[in-house]
């Protein structure tokens, strides 16, 4: 074994899920997941940069959380921009750990009707914004030698959502996975870990008219095992788990948190 292959195996197991002294900086993290997200990896002791396309709601949400005596501040950030995305990296270029959250749902369109832009608005934001990210910040990690990046996809990158219709979002969440994987084995040999976390339907903005639709709620409440919909801070442990080196040995992994929704 190699002194630092021992040193890792020395440390003691809490401390393992720490991330002090960590820079990380997440994706659409003005509200839901990504909020939450924020506040997990920064109470672990990270030093976060929250960014969201609104300058103005994640300068909120970053306050909000400083407010709680964690170490968050803001930046924009629009996804969908490579340049502002690149720019971005090149302002904090001590990233060491990302989280690709932002992510829109378009749902109720059947695919023989779906126009070109509502194809393209969520492949854009979904997958490219994503890469994008993961380029620009992963490229100084690479250059570091050591780096973790945790992307947000989908259980419907596994399965068809049921009734709604939503075809470009369930290719999109697919993708993210493959995409994880791909560069997870391209980039694991320089240090840099690429993961995945699939959720099941959380409570959100994005699903707050589900509570009106009893025909929604039967589907997808009644099509899992833990009979509920998850919450934001359910995803975020798992997202801290991954980010972390107690998940050391973990690249390329798309790590299912869904209530049992898959095993139906
Ligand atoms: P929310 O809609 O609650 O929050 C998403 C945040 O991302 C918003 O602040 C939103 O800003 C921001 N955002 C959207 N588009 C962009 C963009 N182009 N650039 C930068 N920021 C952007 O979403 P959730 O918390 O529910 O979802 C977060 C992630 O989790 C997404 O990737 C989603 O696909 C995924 N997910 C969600 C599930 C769920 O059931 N909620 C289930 C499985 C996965 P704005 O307010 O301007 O839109």
């Amino acid at each position: 074994m190699s002194d630092i292959t021992e040193d890792a195996a020395n440390v003691p197991y809490l401390d393992r899920f720490r991330l002090t002294g960590r820079h990380v900086l997440v994706t659409g993290g003005a509200r839901g997941i990504g909020l939450a997200t924020c506040e997990a990896l920064a109470q672990a002791g990270a030093l976060v940069v929250l960014t969201d396309r609104d300058a103005d709601a994640a300068e909120a949400a970053a306050k909000g959380l400083a407010e709680k005596g964690l170490s968050v501040t803001s930046d924009v950030l629009e996804v969908t921009d490579a340049a502002a995305v690149q720019a971005l990296a090149d302002r904090h270029p001590d990233v060491d750990t990302l989280v690709n959250n932002a992510g829109i749902a378009r749902s109720n369109i059947p695919a023989e009707t779906m126009s070109d832009d509502e194809w393209s608005s969520v492949i854009d934001i979904n997958l490219n914004g994503l890469f994008w990210c993961c380029r620009s910040f992963g490229a100084r990690m690479l250059e570091r030698g050591s780096g973790s990046i945790v992307n947000v996809g989908s259980m419907s990158g596994y399965i068809v959502n049921r009734p709604q219709e939503q075809a470009q979002y369930n290719a999109s969440k697919a993708a993210v996975h493959q995409l994880t994987k791909s560069l997870a084995a391209e980039w694991a040999p320089r240090g840099v870990r690429v993961n995945a976390v699939a959720p099941t339907y959380i409570e959100t903005e994005m699903n707050s008219y589900v509570y009106e639709d009893e025909n929604l709620m039967r589907h997808w409440i009644g099509g899992t095992p833990q009979s509920r919909m998850g919450r934001t801070d359910e995803v975020a442990s798992v997202i801290l788990f991954l980010a972390s080196d107690a998940a050391s040995l973990m690249t390329g992994s798309i790590v299912l948190a869904d209530g049992g929704y898959t095993c139906w």
